[in-house]
């Protein structure tokens, strides 16, 4: 099959429109074997589709994954309610079998490497109890580099790069995050450009994977003002807000200097990634 240049942009629009683009133009450029994400069975043809235009393979995971309430996945048994999505592996077919492969063998820091990851990012990640990978990446970042950001993955599908960082100061994170923009940039500078309001906005962790994205927020002592729009999972059923302050671990929105009452419950210590 031919790929003329309409064709290959068709293609590069379904991935990005499944928060794929930046993985597919570093797997493009060499710098990854095979790029994993999770699709709607459903999803699945329109995607391979999209792959086989750009001359690159998609296998699908042998297990299904469940979405669970608070935006996070799980691997489950194709009987479990809400077991409609796999895992897919776009890249050279040796490279997605690889990745498949290791994934399901519980091999995570192999899998790491043919997604391309930096090593100490996945050794720090192996040696974390998977619980508040987030809180424990905060605790051991100085600087909160927009490039090592990976955290919008769950919310808009943003990122430079796709992994947990073992900080956002870690120069090999950074250094990844800066090749991958720049292929963007040549790619699609509008596209940059929209990213870029997304990575440069603080971020909420409530706990349990939960985050809000705190969209154009400036961030004044324990307080982020000026918050235009705030992205979440739709499970966390937030309170119209405009400013968020933290009183040492409690978080409260306000609208219009008055405090609202949010009633969810955080899952665990609160937390503001000083992005921006
Ligand atoms: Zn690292």
């Amino acid at each position: 099959m031919t790929t003329d240049a309409s064709s290959e942009d068709d293609a590069l629009a379904t991935l990005a429109a499944h928060g794929m683009l930046c993985e597919i133009l570093a797997l493009r450029a060499g710098l990854r074997e095979s790029v994993r994400d999770i699709a709607r069975e459903s999803e699945v043809p329109g995607l391979k589709e999209a792959a086989k235009r750009l001359d690159l393979d998609l296998i699908i995971s042998t297990e299904r994954v469940a979405l669970h309430p608070s935006g996070t996945f799980e691997r489950v048994p194709s009987c479990h309610p809400g077991a409609d999505r796999r895992i897919v592996y776009i890249g050279t077919r040796e490279g997605c079998i690889r990745a498949r492969r290791h994934e399901e063998d519980g091999h995570i820091a192999r899998l790491g490497s043919v997604l391309g990851y930096p090593e100490c990012c996945i050794e720090f990640y192996v040696a974390q109890p998977k619980r508040d990978i987030p809180v424990a990446i905060h605790g051991r970042s100085k600087r909160f580099d927009i490039h090592a950001h990976s955290l919008l993955r769950g919310i808009t599908g943003h990122g430079f790069i796709s992994n947990f960082p073992c900080s956002y100061a870690c120069p090999q994170a950074v250094s990844l995050g800066k090749t991958v923009r720049k292929l963007l940039c040549e790619h699609d500078p509008a596209f940059e450009k929209d990213m870029l309001r997304y990575l440069a906005s603080p971020l909420l962790y409530l706990g349990d994977g939960r985050e809000v994205l705190l969209t154009d927020g400036v961030v004044k002592d324990n307080e982020v003002r000026d918050i235009s729009v705030a992205l979440r999972p739709a499970a966390l059923d937030l309170p119209d807000f405009d400013t968020v302050r933290l009183d040492d671990e409690e978080v409260v929105f306000l609208k219009e200097g008055r405090a609202v009452k949010w009633v969810g419950k955080k899952a665990g210590p609160c937390i503001l990634f000083r992005f921006g």
